[in-house]
């Protein structure tokens, strides 16, 4: 088959709902893919944040193979090892006593919406939640009724009732809002992926953290794009001096299997009772297991420390780039390897995607001007400076036109 008849293909016979690249990808090898002509591309998009591994880490097919000889479903009627395991090993990793599985993100914001509103209805009726304005949480109700960005929501009125949108970044307005005494939860990213990798100040979370405690409200963190070693820690709460009270995770947490889950201490999370919520696939052993291979992988292979380190040798290239290129280049920023270029506008910022994908360097365009750059977090340093050759080629290649 040719790159063109998998796209004719599939533009033929699926939804149009993406805008997907002219690119039909026919294997893929660690921080490197190739289409059907055999060209290859550096893939820093990760699938979205997701093969944080790089593409078809050994240990992954071999988890797959394993415990696809072995057990692949059996439904939450049962009980399973891979399952306990994955758990344990979440539960010893971070603050939580708890977890549930599912298998997306939007799912995960899903369970842990329902969770804090249980827990509002027994403590005060309260059930108002606070999301902000430019976050991400998915495309099912609950969680498009707490994404800020409107662009997702506005065809698909009317939302879930009960929700505020404040500033991110401005804790103040969370304290404003919090006056009515009928809020169960706020609901945050730790950084703002899909709105172009938007950093809050420092001490943010600190802040919510304490006004959460004041007023008895939950704070729900949204790990599923940051979480899974993508900022250096296993999960960016860590590096952010708070604990949530619940938190949410998907994409990297599969290794490329579908995956989410809900971590939460023993007081919130035994709200919910059986009957209140669940999911048929949700923690089948086969994701469990592979599950499990990556976080060992992500704690065990000096990923976090490289994560740490070549984030920030990589947006120190990219700041050269910004003040030698500030006729097209107006911010980089990121942390670990999260990063992101805002260009000065649409037209510039397709161009230049366009000609990096062309030099074979695969990237994200969000919010139409911020290309966003997910590396693979065991990716080296000579593929970092292979994507900096090619992104001056291509600045070069725009500025040219
Ligand atoms: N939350 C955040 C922060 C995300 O970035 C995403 C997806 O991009 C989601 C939730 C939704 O995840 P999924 O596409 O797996 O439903």
């Amino acid at each position: 088959m040719t790159s063109k008849e998998v796209i004719n293909k599939i533009d033929k016979f699926t939804f149009s709902n993406y805008s997907r690249y002219p690119i039909a990808i026919k294997k893929a090898k660690g921080s490197w893919a190739w289409n059907f002509e055999g060209k290859k591309y550096l893939d820093f998009t990760t699938g979205i944040a997701v093969s944080n591994l790089g593409h078809n880490h050994i240990k992954i097919i071999n988890s797959i193979k394993q415990q696809s000889g072995k057990l692949i479903h059996t439904s939450n009627l049962f009980y399973t090892q891979e399952q306990g395991q994955l758990a344990q090993t979440l539960v010893q990793n971070s603050f939580a006593d708890k977890v549930f599985f599912c298998n997306t993100g939007t799912e995960a914001n899903e369970a842990a919406l329902k969770l804090a509103r249980k827990w509002g209805k027994a403590n005060g009726g309260k059930y108002k939640i606070i999301a902000a304005k430019g976050g991400f949480h998915g495309r099912t109700y609950g969680s498009l009724s707490v994404t800020g960005n409107r662009i997702y929501r506005k065809d698909f009125n009317p939302m879930v009732p009960g929700i505020k949108f404040v500033e991110y970044g401005k804790p103040e307005e969370i304290s404003d809002a919090l006056i009515d005494d009928r809020y169960c939860a706020v609901i945050l990213e730790p950084i703002q992926g899909e709105y172009g990798v938007i950093i809050p100040p420092r001490n943010y979370f600190k802040e919510v953290r304490k006004i959460c405690n004041l007023k008895n409200v939950l704070l729900i963190i949204d790990e599923i794009q940051v979480g899974m070693g993508r900022t250096g820690k296993l999960f960016a709460y860590q590096d952010l001096g708070f604990t949530p009270d619940i938190m949410t995770l998907a994409k990297a947490l599969g290794g490329g299997l579908p995956c989410g889950a809900i971590l939460a201490k023993n007081k919130i999370a035994s709200y919910l009772k059986p009957g209140t919520h669940g999911s048929t696939m949700g923690g089948n052993p086969l994701v469990m297991k592979v599950g499990c291979t990556v976080i060992n992988s992500l704690l065990g292979e000096g990923i976090l420390d490289n994560v740490s380190k070549l984030g920030l040798y990589f947006l120190d290239r990219l700041k050269i780039f910004q003040n030698k290129y500030n006729k097209i280049i107006k911010d980089v920023r990121g942390r670990g390897f999260i990063l992101g270029i805002e260009l000065i506008n649409p037209q510039i910022t397709n161009d230049l995607v366009k000609s990096l994908y062309e030099n074979g360097l695969l990237t994200i365009i969000t919010e139409k001007t911020v290309i966003r750059i997910l590396p693979p977090l065991n990716a080296n340093k000579y593929e970092i400076d292979h994507a900096i050759k090619v992104l001056e080629k291509s600045i070069k290649e725009v500025l040219n036109a």
